[in-house]
């Protein structure tokens, strides 16, 4: 009888288990909002976040609180000789819940660990060419995005992207966009949409500005979007999220059909705080 039974009672507690995660995990992020934001970690905002002081009050507070639920949450590793300090944590948490803001957010869910490289680092990658011989090929990055549970970030670019809020580059926003990007998949340039927004408006002004990318960085032409966005529709992504944070007010001169996709999805209006 036992034996019947056993499967039943495993199947219910799993069951349950399932139900009941997502309040419990509210419950605990509830629970880390409320406890006070040290002094230490606003003095690093403050410092290294140049715009946060910009930002309105509502908005510098639910940063706080999704810091301090990030940092409960994601582990980091120091790689290379780096040690983690609170200011590499709160500078890399800050500006990626920068695109969290507004939204209802389960905090990049397949993310578990960032590393953290002094500098630039070498990414070795190895593909065998069209005459079967293996090929090393070698890639300086300053950030790395994968599919799960990793983002790898130089921590002098970081420090680099923070500091110089205007000039449209910023590897942390780079990167963290691809985690957005990879929440339904493979990075390809349309992560999940609110309800409220069209895929098909948001692929059809992407694709436009993607094209015109393509051909810009082509003829060289010059472009407020760095040509590497032209790799792909993924990259362009990533990129145009860099502007929009960065060079708000350029990017919705120039681009005000894109412009408009990511203030819709990423809930705010950065032209205010420039
Ligand atoms: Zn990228």
């Amino acid at each position: 009888m036992l034996s019947y039974l056993l499967p039943l009672v495993i199947g219910v507690i799993i069951i349950a288990y399932i139900a009941v995660k997502p309040y419990w995990r509210e419950y605990q992020r509830e629970k880390i909002r409320n406890q006070p934001f040290k002094k230490e970690w606003r003095k690093i905002l403050q410092q290294r976040m140049p715009y946060f002081r910009q930002m309105p009050a509502d908005l510098q507070l639910q940063l706080k609180q999704h810091i301090q639920v990030f940092l409960a949450e994601k582990s980091f590793i120091g790689c290379n000789g780096v040690k983690i300090t609170d200011e590499i944590k709160i500078t890399v948490a800050a500006q990626a819940c920068l695109l969290l803001l507004n939204r209802k957010t389960n905090f990049y869910p397949k993310l578990q660990t960032i590393l953290v490289y002094p500098r630039a680092f070498i990414k070795e990658q190895q593909n065998i060419q069209e005459n079967g011989v293996l090929h090393t090929q070698k890639t300086v990055l300053a950030g790395e995005s994968w599919d799960f549970g990793k983002v790898v970030l130089s921590w002098q670019d970081t420090i680099e992207g923070a500091q110089i809020p205007d000039d449209g580059r910023n590897v942390v926003i780079h990167e963290f966009a691809h985690q957005l990007d990879q929440e339904n998949g493979k990075a390809n340039g349309a992560p999940i949409l609110d309800k409220d927004q069209s895929y098909q408006c948001w692929s059809a002004v992407f694709s436009a500005q993607f094209e015109q990318l393509q051909m810009q960085a082509k003829t060289r032409a010059p472009s407020l979007f760095d040509y590497y966005g032209a790799t792909n529709p993924a990259e362009f992504f990533a990129v145009a999220s860099e502007v929009f944070f960065e060079q708000a007010k350029q990017f919705h001169y120039e681009h005000p059909r894109l412009y408009q996709q990511l203030t819709q999805y990423y809930q705010v209006d950065p032209i205010h705080w420039q």
